[in-house]
């Protein structure tokens, strides 16, 4: 039988162990500490608490392993994934942003298009929706799709991997710029000139990706801005919630990545480059 790990006993991490487990595969989640974590569904009461084992003293290698910590906790972990792998272990990032991937020095890397949404407080993980992770087609995420098909988790391969994750890049850009810039949740959309602010960073957004040869359809901006008109207006982003609880922000890997790709292009940029400048300050 398979084995799967999970660096990171969060949001997302958590939600994917729980998915795994509850499926009955052989699933260990790694965390700072021997720990537990509780997991539920948003307006659910049922509650599963799942054991975390600390990664720095474990040795029990898988033949899948999710790193879901944060961007910004990537480096911290990387001395111990060796604890947990062996030579053929498929390791699928689940963070946002883009480019980190370089940092792992094992041939069978992936970084996974995160659609699972979550959030964690304290010792508490609520999962609100979605279960998919979408990967480069290969036959290593082939695998990976094949161990995992009778789970809730949904591994998409697909062969447009790199527009989704501009696209994803670009969503972030926008809403995630603007919620953590103003310190205001999705409400701050109603006000016109951040509106149109937002608007032009997801334009900037689109010719980045344009100049490394992802094209979107012209109304990419439209459609984009009628999404983040759908959330309600008290959400806030987790760049939002990083900046009001003071916590690192996922800046190198989303705005810190397209702006490194606008200014590999020469491109000219001018939003992105000052609320990135700004962002870099907080
Ligand atoms: P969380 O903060 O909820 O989870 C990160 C987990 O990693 C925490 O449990 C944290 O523990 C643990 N961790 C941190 N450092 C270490 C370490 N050195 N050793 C072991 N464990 C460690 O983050 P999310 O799950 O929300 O986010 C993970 C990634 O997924 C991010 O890149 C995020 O942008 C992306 N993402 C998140 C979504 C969401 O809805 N939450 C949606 C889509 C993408 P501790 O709490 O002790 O720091």
């Amino acid at each position: 039988m398979k084995k799967f790990g999970i660096i990171g006993p969060g949001a997302v991490g958590t939600s994917i162990a729980y998915a795994l487990q509850t499926s009955n595969l052989d699933v260990t989640l790694f965390g700072r500490e021997n720990d537990t974590i509780d997991f539920h569904e948003f307006n659910q009461t049922n509650v599963t608490t799942m054991k975390v084992h600390r990664l720095k003293s474990s040795s029990n290698k898988v033949d899948f392993l999710f790193i879901s910590v944060k961007t910004t906790q990537l480096d911290a972990i990387l001395p111990y994934i060796n604890n947990v792998i062996h030579d053929d272990t498929v390791i699928i990032l689940t963070q946002n942003g883009y480019g980190q991937i370089d940092k792992i020095q094992h041939p069978l890397t992936y970084q996974a298009v995160v659609y699972i949404s979550g959030q964690k407080d304290n010792h508490t993980v609520t999962h609100f929706r979605d279960w998919t992770l979408k990967l480069p087609i290969n036959e290593h995420t082939r695998l990976l799709q094949d161990a995992t098909k009778n789970s809730m988790i949904n591994v998409e391969c697909i062969e447009d991997y790199d527009k989704q994750v501009w696209y994803k890049l670009i969503v972030n850009l926008g809403i995630n710029t603007i919620t953590a810039i103003t310190q205001k949740p999705a409400v701050v959309l109603q006000s016109e000139g951040i509106s149109e602010l937002c608007y032009n960073l997801l334009a900037e957004g689109k010719m980045v990706a344009l100049a490394e040869g992802i094209q979107f359809e012209d109304n990419l901006e439209e459609s984009i801005m009628q999404i983040y008109k759908g959330y309600p207006d008290e959400m806030g982003t987790s760049m939002y919630y990083d900046t009001m609880n003071h916590r690192p922000l996922e800046l190198e890997y989303i705005q810190g990545y397209i702006y490194q790709i606008s200014k590999k292009h020469h491109l000219n940029t001018p939003l992105l480059d000052s609320t990135y400048t700004i962002l870099n300050t907080y």
